[in-house]
C-alpha cells in the first residue's frame, strides 16, 4: 500500500499529444515536427515505441505501395481496389489522400535503413502482389520508431491513456488526456491544444479460437485493446462502419499470414477431398450479393463465404496446397522467411504438430472477428476529409479531425479507409500531424482549459480497481472468486462470450439477428453495471481493467451498428440472418453512431457514400 499512497500526479503540457506510438503515431510525430518546428510534440505509449503496436514482431511485406515512380499504379487504382473489396463502401476522399502520399513514406523508410527487396533485373522494389512490396522487415518497427523518437519533444513510454479531457467552457473541444504509468503508478495529466489518437485496433472483443493459456494467440495483436475507439466514443465523437468487423483466412493455430503464399508462392486451397470448392458456391454468393460476385479481385469477404460454406457442408478442413511450391528451394525459403520475419509462432506450431509443408498441406482456419480500420475493413472514427478533394459534407474543418474539435486520428482509429496497412497508417498519421499543426497555428493563443475537479475525479476513477481489490481481497470465497469484485480476465471472458454468441462470432457461425443483438445489448449493459467493481491486484492488472473498459464500450458500439444496418453487406464477415441479402437500395451508405456521454444513449444515422472516382 505504501507505494500507492505516494502516487504522484505528473502534469505535461504540449501542443500536439499523440496517443499510441504505433505506425499512425510515429507518422504523426514525424510530420508534426516537420511543420511545427517550435511546437511541443508528445507521444504517450502504453508499451515502448521501440517494439509496440501491430508491427512489433516485424513484417515481411509493405502492403500499400503504389509504385508511381515506375508508373505501376495510380492512387485512383487503389481507391477502386479498396472500394471493390469493401463491397462499394469506402471514403474515397480519405483513401485517395493516403494513396497519393504513401509512396513518399515508403521511400523515407528505405532512407532510414529498412531493407526493401529489389528485382535484380529492373531495379524496382520486388512485388509480392499488385500492392505489396517485400521487405526484410524484422526491424521495421524500431527503424520507424527511431525517426518518431527524434521528432518528438518527449516520449512517455509505459503510460496507458484511459480518458480524454475536454475544455471547461466548450463541451465539444478536446483539451488533453489522462492515464497512469504501468511501471511506477504515477497519474499523468496531459494538457494539449490538439490530440491525435493512434491507439490501434481491437482484438479480444469476440471469443478467440484459442482459450485458456492459449488465449494470447490471436491474429491481431492481443494488446490492441480498442482504446482507439473507446477514447473518442467516450467524448461523443461520431463513429462509422463499426459493424464492418474483419474475419481472416489464416494458417490454423498460429494465424500465420497467407498473402505471400497465395501471391508469391502461387499456392492454392482445396477441401479435405482435394477439390477446388470456390466455384461450388458461386450461385449462393450471387443470390446474396448479386453482381458483386463478378468483381475482380473477388472481395475478401466473399472468398471467406465460400470457405465457411464448404466447411459447413462437411467437406473441411480446408488446406493450403504447399507440397508443390515447397519443392522449389527458393519458394521454400520465402515460405519460411515469411513467418520468421513476422509470425515466428506459426513455424513453431508446425514444428510442434509435425507439419512439414513439403510433406503435408497445412490446415487453414477462419479467424474470430476483429475490429480495425487499416486492413480489409474500415471501422473507426468519422473524420473530416482533405480540403482539395473531399465533398462538402465530408468536410468540417481540418483533415482527419473527428467530430470533436481539436481531436484527430490515424491508422486503425479512422473509419472508411480500408487497405492502408502499415505504410498507409503511417501516411495517415503524417496527414493528421500536418493538419493538427495547422489547427494550432490558426488558433493563435487560444489554449483549452482543463477542469481541476474533473482531473481529481478521474484520478479516483482510474485507480478504483486497485482500491476495490485492496478492500475486497480478504473476502475470497474460493480460488479467485470474490463477492465484491471481478477480475479483468473474468470480465474479458464474459465480454467475449456475449459477443461470440449474440453478435456474430465463431460460436454462432458468424450469424446474428435483431433478437440476438437485442439480447446481446442487454447482457452488455449488465456487464457495464459490474465494471465499477473491477479489482486489480497490481498495475499490470489495472491496465487490464482499463483495456477491458475500452473493449466493452467499443463492443457496444459494434453491436449498435450491427443492429442498425439491416442487410448482409459482407457475407463471410458476418450475416444478419433476418436480412440475409445485400441491399443497395437502402444500405449503400455509411452507418454513423454517436454515444451521448451524459445519458449513455446511442444515436444512429446514415451518411451518403460519394463515389468520386469512376
Ligand atoms: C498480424 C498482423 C499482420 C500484419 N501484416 C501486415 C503486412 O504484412 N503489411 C503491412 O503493411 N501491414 C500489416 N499489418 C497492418 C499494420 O500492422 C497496421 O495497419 C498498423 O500497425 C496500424 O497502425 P496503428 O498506428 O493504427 O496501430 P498500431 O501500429 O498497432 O499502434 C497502436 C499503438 O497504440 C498503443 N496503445 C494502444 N492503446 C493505448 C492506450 N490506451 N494508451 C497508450 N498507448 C496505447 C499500442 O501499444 C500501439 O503501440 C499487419 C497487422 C497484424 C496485426
Amino acid at each position: 500500500m505504501g507505494l500507492f499512497n505516494s502516487r504522484k500526479t505528473v502534469f505535461v503540457d504540449s501542443d500536439v499529444l499523440i496517443i499510441g506510438g504505433g505506425f499512425g503515431g510515429c507518422g504523426a510525430a514525424y510530420e508534426s515536427r516537420y511543420w511545427g518546428r517550435d511546437l511541443k510534440v508528445v507521444i504517450v505509449e502504453k508499451a515502448n515505441i521501440e517494439r509496440s503496436g501491430a508491427v512489433a514482431q516485424g513484417l515481411y511485406a509493405i502492403n500499400c505501395y503504389m509504385g508511381m515512380q515506375w508508373g505501376e499504379n495510380q492512387p485512383e487504382d487503389h481507391v477502386r481496389y479498396a472500394r471493390n473489396d469493401l463491397m462499394g463502401l469506402v471514403r474515397e476522399d480519405l483513401g485517395y489522400d493516403i494513396a497519393r502520399h504513401v509512396d513518399s513514406s515508403v521511400h523515407m523508410f528505405e532512407e532510414w535503413g529498412l531493407p526493401i527487396m529489389k528485382d535484380e533485373e529492373t531495379g524496382r522494389y520486388k512485388r509480392e502482389g499488385k500492392w505489396q512490396i517485400m521487405i526484410h522487415g524484422e526491424s521495421y518497427k524500431p527503424i520507424v520508431a527511431e525517426a518518431a523518437r527524434k521528432a518528438a519533444t518527449k516520449v512517455y513510454n509505459r503510460v496507458m491513456v484511459t480518458h480524454l479531457l475536454m475544455d471547461v467552457t466548450r463541451p465539444n473541444r478536446v483539451a488533453g488526456a489522462v492515464g497512469f504509468s504501468v511501471r511506477d503508478g504515477n497519474f499523468y495529466v496531459f494538457r494539449s491544444k490538439t490530440v491525435i489518437v493512434t491507439a490501434g485496433g481491437a482484438s479480444h472483443i469476440f471469443k478467440p479460437h484459442s482459450v485458456g493459456e492459449g488465449m494470447g494467440r490471436t491474429w491481431y495483436a492481443p494488446w490492441s485493446s480498442a482504446s482507439a475507439y473507446a477514447l473518442p466514443i467516450q467524448v461523443g465523437a461520431k463513429m462509422t462502419q463499426m459493424e464492418n468487423r474483419i474475419v481472416l483466412t489464416r494458417f490454423k493455430d498460429g494465424y500465420g499470414p497467407v498473402g505471400a503464399y497465395f501471391l508469391h508462392l502461387k499456392t492454392y486451397t482445396e477441401n479435405a477431398y482435394g477439390d477446388n470448392y470456390e466455384a461450388t458456391w458461386y450461385q449462393s454468393i450471387k443470390d446474396m450479393v448479386g453482381d458483386y460476385v463478378e468483381h475482380q479481385p473477388v472481395p475478401t469477404c466473399l472468398r471467406n463465404h465460400a470457405f465457411l460454406q464448404e466447411v459447413k457442408a462437411g467437406r473441411g478442413p480446408i488446406r493450403m496446397v504447399t507440397k508443390e511450391a515447397f519443392k522449389d528451394p527458393e519458394k521454400e525459403t520465402v515460405g519460411w522467411e515469411n513467418f520468421l520475419g513476422m509470425t515466428i509462432g506459426q513455424a513453431v506450431v508446425w514444428a510442434s504438430q509435425n507439419i512439414d509443408p513439403k510433406e503435408t498441406n497445412p490446415e487453414l482456419v477462419m479467424s474470430e472477428p476483429y475490429v480495425m480500420g487499416s486492413h480489409a475493413t474500415c471501422s473507426g472514427a468519422w473524420a473530416s476529409g482533405p480540403e482539395d478533394y473531399a465533398p462538402a459534407d465530408y468536410q468540417w474543418g481540418y483533415n482527419r479531425m473527428m467530430t470533436v474539435e481539436g481531436l484527430f486520428g490515424a491508422g486503425d482509429t479512422i473509419g472508411g479507409t480500408a487497405h492502408k496497412f502499415s505504410s498507409g497508417s503511417f501516411t495517415e498519421g503524417r496527414i493528421a500531424g500536418k493538419a493538427a499543426v495547422k489547427f494550432i497555428k490558426d488558433l493563435g493563443n487560444d489554449q483549452p482549459e482543463v477542469s481541476e475537479t474533473e482531473v481529481e475525479n478521474l484520478k479516483t476513477t482510474v485507480y478504483q480497481p486497485m482500491e476495490n481489490y485492496a478492500i475486497g481481497r480478504n473476502e475470497i470465497t474460493a480460488g479467485t472468486v470474490s463477492p465484491s469484485y471481478l477480475l479483468p480476465i473474468q470480465g474479458l471472458q464474459r465480454l467475449e462470450k456475449i459477443m461470440d454468441e449474440y453478435v456474430g462470432g465463431i460460436g454462432s457461425n458468424y450469424l446474428t439477428n435483431e433478437p440476438m443483438l437485442t439480447r446481446g445489448l442487454e447482457l452488455l449493459s449488465m456487464l457495464k453495471e459490474d465494471l465499477p467493481h473491477l479489482g486489480a491486484e497490481d498495475l499490470h492488472q489495472l491496465m487490464r481493467a482499463w483495456e477491458l473498459q475500452h473493449r466493452v464500450l467499443a463492443s457496444e458500439c459494434v453491436t449498435q451498428h450491427t443492429m442498425f444496418r439491416e442487410e448482409t453487406r459482407w457475407p463471410g464477415y458476418y450475416y444478419r440472418a433476418d436480412h440475409p441479402k445485400l441491399d443497395d437500395t437502402d444500405w449503400h451508405c455509411f452507418t454513423l453512431s454517436r454515444y451521448d456521454p451524459e445519458s449513455g444513449d446511442w444515436a444512429m444515422e446514415k451518411a451518403p457514400v460519394h463515389h468520386i472516382i469512376d
